[in-house]
């Protein structure tokens, strides 16, 4: 199947499941993981109409960037190390993962002055060793330390649920994350309007939907894998 084809199927299932829970289609949007294929396949999301591009590693980013960069609108969405920082800056504009200090201050540090860089905080919801992200209860401190960095926007929250061959039993994780968005979204920070929800991936973006996801990120059911 082409990814025009998956694109197609993929959002006739989102329009579904948007109407059976009255959520408007166009508040979701496909973000592509590209991270398992070629410049190629790349290309051919940007000319299926897909907009938002998701890479896990810079040198992915980067490559794929330099190619496609002014086609799309580019996120990173894989733990960043601090030093890996400085490739990205300029290319992406959004970050999934920052979750932790030293990354803000890297940026902050990286990013030109009048520029932001779109933020999702992760959390770690399930709390799973093998998972990064902070602890829930870690989200609001983490949040006010961000103030002064000037640079850095929280949007959102993003979290990775468990891999289970149910998806049903992901819903109680991302029913986390929304409850602790709509806190955050409540304490009115400046710096975090914190009103998007990313979370959800091949497996289990209906559920994720259901419970509110804005970004869903979209690996091998749209793109595939190479
Ligand atoms: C790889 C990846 C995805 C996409 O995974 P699929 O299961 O292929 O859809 C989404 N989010 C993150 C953080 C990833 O690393």
């Amino acid at each position: 199947m082409s990814v025009k084809e998956r694109l197609h199927s993929l959002q006739k299932q989102i329009n579904e499941v948007c109407k059976e829970c009255n959520r408007d289609p166009s508040s979701v949007q496909i973000v592509a993981v590209t991270k398992y294929v070629s410049m190629e396949t790349t290309k051919e999301a940007l000319d299926a109409g897909l907009v938002h591009i998701g890479e896990n590693r810079a040198e992915g980013a980067v490559e794929k960037w330099e190619k496609l960069g002014d086609r799309g609108t580019w996120h990173f969405i894989g733990s960043l190390q601090t030093r890996k920082v400085k490739q990205i800056t300029g290319k992406v504009k959004y970050l999934h993962s920052l979750d932790r200090l030293s990354l803000a201050q890297e940026l902050d540090k990286r990013i030109d002055d009048g520029h932001v860089m779109k933020c999702f905080v992760q959390v770690n919801v399930s709390g799973e060793e093998s998972k990064s992200g902070l602890s829930p209860e870690e989200v609001v401190p983490f949040l006010e330390s961000l103030a002064e960095f000037k640079s850095i926007e929280v949007v959102g929250l993003m979290t990775m649920a468990p891999f289970v061959e149910d998806p049903e039993l992901t819903r109680p994780v991302f029913k986390q994350l929304r409850v602790l968005r709509d806190k955050v979204q409540s304490l009115q920070l400046q710096h975090a309007p914190c009103t998007e929800l990313s979370m959800g991936m091949s497996n289990d973006f209906k559920v994720a939907i259901e419970e509110g996801a804005t970004f869903v990120r979209i690996g091998s059911a749209l793109v595939g894998r190479e």
